[in-house]
């Protein structure tokens, strides 16, 4: 995949079965953001060669509406905020767009403008209030937990753990092992310049935490 002629991801090579909860790690830059860009259909980036299958459909030749339909969910790593749009009228529209109820949510919170003077930690929440309310089948969650206190780190790994369940899947972008002490991936992927150069069990990260990413 690419960004004008600028090369990033340079052949990646994974399949996530149901239920599956897979890591990507890996240094600043390798491209796990990319990749959870392209998967999401983000249209800044061009995919030069290969193919995604998504629940035997070709998730390239659909619209990122499409992909949302069929049940892919990204967080973002930056939320963005959406000065005059209640959470309310956000999730109301995601949800309604979907043909699914709308499920009410506590009034203090909902009437709130999406992200606006929220915390780092509050917005990462939203988040995943989000995830929850769209039930996806495969949630890609962008390193979640970077700004977040430890209680906060908590309420957001305990809100994805308990969202898991055997129907679905995870692809988790994080540098660090204490989310994953929550949220235990199947399977640990190591992404350097636009490869997955490693992959392993959850041991993996106890690797990674102690010699870093050159192993
Ligand atoms: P990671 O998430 O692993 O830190 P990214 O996927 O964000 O890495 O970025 C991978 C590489 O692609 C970096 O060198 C970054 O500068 C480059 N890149 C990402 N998006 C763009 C863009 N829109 N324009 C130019 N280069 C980009
Ligand atoms: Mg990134």
């Amino acid at each position: 995949a690419a960004v004008g002629d600028k090369e990033i991801l340079k052949g990646i090579d994974l399949t996530i079965r149901k239920g599956e909860s897979h890591a990507v790690m890996g240094p600043n830059g390798a491209g796990k953001s990319t990749l959870s860009s392209v998967l999401a259909g983000k249209p800044s980036f061009t995919v030069t060669q290969g193919s995604i299958e998504f629940m035997g459909r070709d998730l390239l030749a659909m619209s990122p509406e499409e992909r949302s339909w069929a049940g892919i969910f990204m967080s973002f790593q930056y939320p963005v905020e959406i000065p005059g749009v209640s959470i309310t009228n956000f999730m109301k529209t995601a949800i309604n767009s979907r043909r699914k109820a709308f499920v009410q949510m506590k009034p203090e919170f909902s009437k709130r403008e999406v992200n606006v003077g929220f915390s780092g930690g509050e917005k990462k929440r939203n988040e995943i209030f989000q995830m929850a309310m769209l039930d996806p089948t495969l949630s890609i969650l962008d390193e979640t937990d970077s700004g977040l206190d430890v209680d906060a780190l908590r309420i957001v790994a305990e809100g994805v753990r308990s969202l898991h369940t055997p129907e679905k899947s995870a692809i988790v972008i994080t540098h660090y092992k204490r989310l994953l002490d929550y949220i235990v991936p199947d399977i640990v992927h190591v992404l350097k310049a636009g490869r997955i150069v490693e992959t392993g069990g959850r041991e993996l990260v106890d690797v990674i935490e102690e010699k870093g990413y050159d192993i």
